[in-house]
């Protein structure tokens, strides 16, 4: 039974700009029902983390309603004042920046444990705990006490993902959260969230311009200049793994 978690009506997102509005994303209508891994893949500007960030919140929509149901709730998410808007999103979706926003003057399981206990999930020593578990999840752990500036992209981009499953979200939204990671740590990022999906119901999207990652979604969506274009469902095909 498919059961509707992110409902995104009519949105649009037209960015005003000096040489003029440009519209990134144009009427899209799209539900996201809850397991599912979905993927939308599209070039460089298709408009995937514009996207994203209507989903999260992150960024206003210009026309549109997002839904997101979770913990009972159903919200509208752009109806929520920016403080509303800040705690729903800790308690309900983990979000994969593209450009990982660790805290630079937090050691990466400070960056972790710090959403927590803002949410206020978890007693200090707890949040500790969960997010060292965060960090052996994504195989980082052993920089823990290092600030961001010390590792590598591709190691931030690890501890990006930590901090996103920080609350136990149900919802993740990733975008291009394997674009730095080389092809045996992105292959181990997309089990750890293929297991997020298939073992303890959490709903991914994730967007990426890497057409070759299509196969391994539960379902894939192409955005073509801010349009949806068709839709594949590939659900014989989700138990493949992709060998490199
Ligand atoms: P993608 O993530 O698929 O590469 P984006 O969503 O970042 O694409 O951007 C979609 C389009 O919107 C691009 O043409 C980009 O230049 C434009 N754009 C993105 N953010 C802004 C902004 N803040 N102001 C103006 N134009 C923007
Ligand atoms: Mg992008």
């Amino acid at each position: 039974m498919s059961i509707p978690i992110v409902e995104i009506v009519n949105v649009s997102k037209t960015y005003s700009t000096a040489a003029g509005d440009f519209p990134a994303l144009k009427n899209i209508n799209l539900t996201v029902n809850k397991g599912e891994f979905l993927g939308v893949v599209g070039k460089s500007g298709a408009g995937k983390s514009t996207l994203l960030n209507m989903i999260n919140g992150v960024d206003e929509l210009t026309s549109g309603e997002v839904l997101v149901h979770s913990d009972g709730r159903r919200v509208s998410v752009h109806h929520l004042n920016e403080d509303e808007k800040a705690l729903w999103r800790g308690r309900t979706m983990g979000v994969v920046y593209q450009s990982f926003q660790l805290l630079p003057m937090l050691t990466l399981v400070e960056n972790i444990t710090l959403p927590m206990d803002l949410a206020g999930n978890f007693k200090p020593r707890e949040s500790r705990e969960k997010a060292m578990e965060l960090l052996r999840l994504v195989e980082i752990e052993e920089h823990a006490e290092k600030l961001p500036a010390l590792i590598s992209g591709g190691q931030q981009q690890r501890v990006a993902i930590a901090r996103a499953l920080a609350n136990d979200p149900d919802i993740l939204v990733a975008d291009e959260p394997t674009g730095s990671l080389d092809s045996v740590t992105a292959d181990h990022i997309f089990d750890v969230f293929s297991r997020l999906v298939a073992e303890r119901g959490k709903t991914i999207v994730m967007v990426t311009h890497d057409m070759g990652l299509k196969s391994r979604f539960t379902r894939c969506l192409t955005l073509v200049d801010g349009e949806l274009q068709n839709e594949e469902k590939m659900e014989t095909k989700t138990k493949g793994r992709r060998k490199s």
